[in-house]
């Protein structure tokens, strides 16, 4: 299977086949990005991808799940896409399943007709980095979306019978705005009633604006004490039917995975024990390793 650069995928897609489909990220301005620095945007010519669709058939002919590569393939538009489903189907007869990253823009570009198209198609499960419900931090952030189109785009996914997974970045606000991107990020969050919340916390690695915003100051970014509270503040909030939190990325105080809303007081008893164990680190700013991970606790 070809597949050109560094290859990214939600942790729950492990037993899914990668399918290169795109090349980069069509987008490419998140402050907080570091995954496409040098990529020039492309979309993989339809010979390649059915190439790679031949090849899978001899190692993984039994696979149910396909993850289409890279950083927003909901790019494509509903044409490219339903021709890759029905590749694939054609192929692999037991894929029930063609994930994929998607930004709200990218929903956007596609009629209400064609999204249940692609739905029939077994396009589902996409994973969407959200990050906030707060405009100011979406606008620093690049996302390119405000708090209401996340909001009208992620209904519209719903009224296909679209499911997908809500990410959030914990810290979006820096230290100034944690309680308001807790309480607006909650608040978008239960107008959408996701399938799947995938939390991480906020971190920069060289080469992104935001590394160079934290270093300089211009980017106050939130201490130990107030990643806690800030979870916290927003697990309260969650008014949820039923939906997965899943909280394990290495970049979280308070790793956790959890049904709401059953297991709403389980998770908040978890912050207040992480509260309780790192009293002595809570005025200190993370200190990150690999994938975020926070080494000063
Ligand atoms: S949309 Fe995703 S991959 Fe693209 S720049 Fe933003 S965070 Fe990075």
């Amino acid at each position: 299977m070809n597949m050109t650069g560094i290859v990214y995928r939600p942790p729950y897609e492990a037993n899914s086949l990668l399918l290169q489909v795109t090349l980069g990220c069509s987008h490419n301005k998140c402050t907080f990005c570091y995954m496409y620095p040098d990529v020039q945007f492309k979309v993989c010519p339809m010979e390649e991808v059915e190439a790679d669709i031949e090849e899978a058939t001899r190692y993984c002919p039994n696979v149910k799940r396909v993850f289409l590569e890279h950083g927003d393939a909901f790019v494509l538009s509903a044409e490219k896409l339903l021709k890759i489903a029905d590749a694939i189907h054609r192929k692999l007869p037991k894929v029930e399943t063609i994930a994929m990253y998607a930004s709200i823009q990218n929903i956007k570009t596609k009629t209400d007709e064609e999204l249940q198209l692609l739905r029939a198609a077994g396009i589902h499960g996409l994973d969407i980095g959200v990050e906030s419900g707060l405009d100011a931090a979406l606008t620093y952030m690049n996302k390119g979306h405000t708090s209401a189109e996340a909001r009208e785009q992620l209904l519209r996914l719903t009224k296909a019978g679209m499911d997908y997974s809500f990410n959030a970045i914990l810290g979006c606000g820096g230290a100034e705005l944690w309680k308001e991107n807790a309480d607006a990020t909650a608040d978008l969050i239960n107008a959408v009633q996701p399938h799947l919340l995938f939390i991480g916390s906020l971190h920069a690695q060289p080469g992104c604006r935001l590394y160079q915003d934290m270093k300089s100051g211009t980017f106050k970014e939130c201490n130990i004490g107030q990643l806690l509270d800030e979870q916290e503040r927003l697990i309260q909030r969650l008014d949820l039917k039923d939906t997965y939190y899943f909280g394990s990325h290495p970049s979280n105080l308070v790793p956790m995975q959890a049904k709401l809303p059953d297991q709403k007081q389980d998770m908040l008893e978890a912050v207040q024990e992480t509260r309780e164990q790192l009293r002595a680190h809570l005025d200190e700013v993370p200190v990150r390793g690999g994938e975020g991970s926070i080494l000063n606790r």
